[in-house]
């Protein structure tokens, strides 16, 4: 390998920046070039890559986001257009890619790695839904950033006798919504993972009223219901003022966590080493604190996320 290029695609998440720092540093102290592709797949295609340095990733370890850019490139899943982005990154001299992004750039990555062109895919998501991995890039900032959110709603809701319903991102998956309700102790959290009824929980909060709370929270992961509509249907149960606050793409955005600085770093280093041995179309993953690798493809086909069943279980317990 002589040189490599780095790429974000798909949702952006806190941590992507410290990743393509450890990407490039790490590749530059084997000897070899690096470039950025602004924009991701879209980039890719359109040979849009910048060359990168030491210095071009300073000041970047703190900053939420991608300075790299990332964008929603449907036209990637047309054979042709990735047959064209390949060979765009030959004329190049391009030797090989790192993908930072969730589960749809994985898609992208096991084609790329499919065409023979070396590929390592670095799980980069808030949603925390990538098979194989206790952890993705920008979960738990995510997480933090929920929880701050949802510990000043308690605020006032306490003060003024309301009930909040928050809905917090993590697409198909509730662990965003598992973790920020056991972090919050709130008193019912829906996720995809499992069914709920609506008359059992509206029944809940409502002996809860009865009972004197003099406030309550629920947690819900996005599309699994229309929150307002949820909030409204409480306040007409309990008497209780009730607000509904989607917390969106606040959750995206933020200066990474500890947490996510150190993951990003050791995985994007990582993505170089397995470069370095050889090792093409495989996925990075955290295994029980230790970083592993799997095969993309088995990754995306035969793999299945881990719902955090035991951490919903105590969610529902304690709150
Ligand atoms: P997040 O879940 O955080 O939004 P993601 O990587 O899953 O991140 P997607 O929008 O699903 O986000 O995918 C990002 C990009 O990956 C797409 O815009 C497209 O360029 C590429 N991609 C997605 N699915 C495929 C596919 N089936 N084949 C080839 N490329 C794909």
């Amino acid at each position: 390998i002589k040189k490599i290029g780095v790429l974000t695609s798909g949702g952006d998440a806190p941590g992507m920046n410290a990743a393509i720092r450890a990407v490039v540093r790490t590749a530059l102290s084997y000897g070899w070039e690096v470039v950025g592709v602004i924009d991701g797949y879209s980039g890719l295609h359109a040979g849009n890559f910048i060359q990168l340095t030491r210095r071009s990733v300073s000041d970047l370890l703190n900053r939420g986001g991608t300075f790299l850019g990332t964008a929603r490139f449907p036209q990637f899943k047309d054979p042709k257009v990735r047959e064209e982005a390949v060979e765009v990154m030959k004329q190049n001299g391009i030797d090989a890619l790192v993908v930072i992004g969730g589960d749809g750039s994985y898609m992208g990555a096991k084609f790329i790695s499919e065409l023979g062109f070396p590929c390592i895919g670095l799980p980069g998501t808030i949603d925390n839904d990538i098979a194989g991995t206790d952890a993705t890039i920008g979960f738990d900032t995510a997480l933090n950033t929920a929880v701050e959110a949802i510990d000043k709603l308690r605020d006032t809701c306490s003060s003024h006798k309301r009930i909040s319903v928050v809905e917090v991102m993590g697409h198909h998956c509730g662990d965003l919504a598992v973790c920020a309700a056991v972090s919050c102790g709130v008193e019912a959290v829906l996720v995809p993972e499992v069914k709920w009824d609506k008359d059992e929980v509206y029944a809940s909060i409502k002996r809860s009223v009865d009972a004197g709370k003099r406030h309550a929270i629920l947690v819900v992961c996005e599309l699994q219901t229309d929150v307002h509509q949820m909030a409204k249907d409480l306040e007409a149960l309990t008497g209780l003022e009730t607000r509904a606050t989607v917390l969106g793409h606040i959750q995206r955005g933020g200066t990474p966590s500890a947490v996510d600085r150190v993951l990003a770093s050791r995985m994007g280093a990582y993505a170089c080493e397995l470069l370095k041995s050889g090792e093409s179309g495989r996925c990075v993953a955290l295994k029980r604190g230790e970083l592993v690798h799997y095969d993309i493809i088995e990754c995306i086909n035969s793999m299945k996320h881990k719902f955090m069943k035991t951490t919903y279980d105590l969610a529902c317990s304690l709150g």
